[in-house]
């Protein structure tokens, strides 16, 4: 058994990155040479642990057992009343333990850690979330667990410092620099190159140089692999748009890695427009981005006329990155996907849409992703059918919503 089947099901990823980490153009590895040394050896070990079948079978058990997949799909039939056209469906990535898709690559990268013989974890966390998945997974493995995170972050999050420290992992305050993800990954990668013996680098998303944009893809594309299935089972047919918001691009590039062979089903990737596109407050990276290098990749990226990454913002804080995942530039500019936006108001509009509708309460992040398919739903027939990536569940966004946007009654029209 290959690699590619342990998370392709034999369904093609364009047989991508090639050997030397390209999707394209994008992607690659823009690293010093001594962390180059340590990625080759990360990228040789995971091609044969991956095509290991004992390994496969011990990953495909942890996502049964103890993450709880598959999760199920969901004929939102109040939702797709509410849109007054296509049909909407929803993967219910909330419905993991831990609360989202991010215990997928989680539970791989841990598991990966274990058979390379560390017996650490490190990682970079911005809201926390990846840093609680993979806290989660340490303790289920048994590893010890860093995680680096901006000091303006750890005052910001603090239920989420809370978890990680319960589940046995160290969290480590990165005071430098703007003291958020950014310099958060800085640091990690810093402590990473001075011990690759004893640990591993487990990246929170489907980014960073290669080898990290094909292993989170691959542990994430589980998601595509059971939709599709299940999606059959349920309507006889595949969906007309299978829809997903992105950040870095690790649950969009999940699910789309399901069906990307399947060329009569449309795939839009959903990017936060903040404030409004034209305000200059978004994190829209492919819409208004350009061309660069961010974190050892090549994607777009949102950059000043130097190349600097300029200041992002979203609602949904595991939104706001000013890169993507170097797959998704490709496939943007190969075609095969198309990215449409989604302003926090609409994403407030939909968050509550769907709680009120279907008793569903979705994460911030994934309320990007139902806002645009409440908004396509109405440009196609009724006959036709959306498939939304419900990427995690929104208790983490109550405080905030209930400060900011306290609806009792009726929710505004946009
Ligand atoms: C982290 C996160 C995201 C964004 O990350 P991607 O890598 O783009 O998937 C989306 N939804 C939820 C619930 C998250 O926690």
């Amino acid at each position: 058994m290959s690699a590619k089947n342990l998370v392709t099901g034999g369904i093609s990823t364009e047989g991508l990155p090639r050997e030397d980490g390209f999707f394209g153009e994008f992607g690659g590895s823009y690293i010093p040479p001594r962390l180059q040394d340590v990625m080759d050896e990360v990228t040789r070990t995971y091609k044969k642990i991956a095509a290991d079948p004992a390994f496969i079978a011990e990953f495909n058990d942890l996502l049964i057992h103890y993450a709880g997949r598959p999760s199920p799909v969901y004929h939102a039939k109040r939702l797709s009343e509410h849109a007054g056209g296509a049909q909407i469906y929803l993967k219910r990535e909330d419905l993991n333990h831990t609360g989202a898709h991010k215990i997928n690559h989680c539970i791989g990268e841990a598991l990966l850690a274990r058979k390379m013989g560390k017996k650490k974890v490190i990682a970079e966390t911005g809201a926390g979330q990846h840093g609680v998945a993979l806290a989660t997974a340490a303790a289920l493995m048994g590893l010890e667990c860093d995680i680096y995170m901006g000091a303006i972050d750890v005052a910001k999050e603090a239920p989420n410092v809370s978890r990680m420290k319960i589940l046995g992992a160290r969290v480590i305050e990165v005071t430098r620099g703007t003291q958020s993800l950014k310099d958060a990954v800085d640091a990690a990668f810093e402590v990473y190159l001075d011990d690759p013996e004893t640990q591993l680098y487990c990246i929170g998303s489907a980014v960073g140089p290669h080898p990290f944009p094909m292993i989170v893809r691959d542990f994430q594309s589980i998601i595509g692999r059971e939709a599709r299935g299940q999606f059959m089972e349920m309507t006889g047919h595949l969906p007309d748009v299978v829809t997903a918001c992105v950040g870095g691009g690790s649950n969009a590039i999940g699910i789309f890695s399901g069906f990307l062979e399947d060329t009569d089903v449309e795939l839009h990737g959903v990017e936060p427009a903040g404030k409004g596109l034209e305000t200059g407050r978004h994190a829209a990276t492919m819409t208004k981005g350009s061309v660069g290098v961010l974190h050892g990749f090549k994607s777009y990226i949102l950059q000043d006329s130097q190349g600097e990454p300029l200041p992002v913002y979203s609602i949904a804080s595991g939104l706001d990155y000013p890169g993507v995942g170097p797959q998704h530039s490709y496939l943007k500019t190969i075609g095969r996907v198309r990215y449409e936006t989604a302003t926090d108001a609409e994403a407030v509009h939909a968050f509550y849409a769907l709680s009120r509708l279907e008793g569903i309460i979705p994460a911030l992040e994934s309320s990007h992703a139902v806002a645009y398919a409440l908004r396509h739903a109405k440009e196609l027939g009724k006959d036709k059918r959306i498939l939304v990536n419900l990427s995690g569940r929104g208790d983490k966004d109550i405080d905030f919503i209930m400060e900011h946007y306290p609806y009792e009654g009726d929710v505004p029209s946009l």
